[in-house]
């Protein structure tokens, strides 16, 4: 028995000097999403079984700077650096239910900033197109987009208000950075069908989610809750 437990203090020694993360801050940062899908989406409101199993599953810790890790489950935004952040989980379960993603969707973001929401629609439609207008955060949203396995992600880094004319019709367009009003270059780029959601308001101060619909008789929009976002800058 006692060399038994011998044997297992070494195993410990050995599995904290191996060099990878230690498994119980694997299971630690799942508990912590698990209870973030519990207390801070379900909770409020959140039914999307498909929305709910995509924030279950994306390891929102890869996305944000190392220092910020301890607080990735947290129920706030979070800053990425450059003076950007990466939205509360609840707004980023609140904007893709309302999206009401498809399996078959492309869809087109504006503001990829760290790529969490990018993971998030990659986990639930066929193809995601994200423009991000500060080079180094497309290319480090790039990269953990590309270490965690998602294919079906495309980054640009450029200006969102021109949108992407080469890939569309999007069946969805998502903003998560904020403009003035609805840029129509985006408006064009939404297929017949196609949802368009976007917080939309001044640079400083309260903005409104907006959803846009466009059919066959035209474009109608709908407000819903108030949002800070950080404004969508011009290229
Ligand atoms: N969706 C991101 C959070 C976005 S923060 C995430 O999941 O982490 C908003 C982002 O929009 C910032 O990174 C900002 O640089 C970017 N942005 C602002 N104006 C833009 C524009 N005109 N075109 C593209 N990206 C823009």
């Amino acid at each position: 028995m006692k060399r038994w437990v011998v044997a297992l203090g070494g195993l410990v020694v050995a599995a904290c000097v191996s060099g990878g993360p230690p498994n119980e801050h694997l299971s630690s940062f799942e508990a912590r999403r698990t209870r973030m899908v519990d207390e801070q989406i379900r909770a409020r409101g959140i039914r999307n079984p498909r929305v709910l199993d995509a924030m279950a599953r994306v390891p929102r810790h890869e996305f944000v700077p190392e220092s910020a890790r301890p607080l990735a489950y947290a129920d706030q935004p979070l800053s990425i650096g450059y003076g950007q952040t990466i939205s509360q989980p609840y707004i980023v379960a609140y904007m893709t239910e309302l999206l009401d993603p498809q399996p078959a969707n492309r869809v087109l973001e504006i503001g990829t900033g760290s790529g969490y929401q990018a993971a998030i629609l990659a986990e639930l439609v066929s193809e995601v197109y994200s423009i991000e207008i500060v080079e180094e955060l497309a290319t480090s949203a790039r990269e953990t987009l590309k270490r965690l396995g998602y294919t079906n992600v495309n980054v640009r880094a450029g200006d969102g208000y021109q949108g992407w004319p080469e890939a569309a019709p999007f069946d969805r367009i998502i903003l998560t950075a904020a403009p003035p009003s609805i840029p129509q270059a985006l408006v064009d780029q939404l297929a017949v069908g196609g949802i368009l959601i976007a917080p939309v308001g001044p640079v400083m101060g309260v903005q409104t989610i907006t959803i846009v619909r466009r059919s066959v008789e035209g474009v109608t929009t709908e407000e819903t809750i108030p949002v800070q976002f950080v404004p969508m800058v011009r290229g």
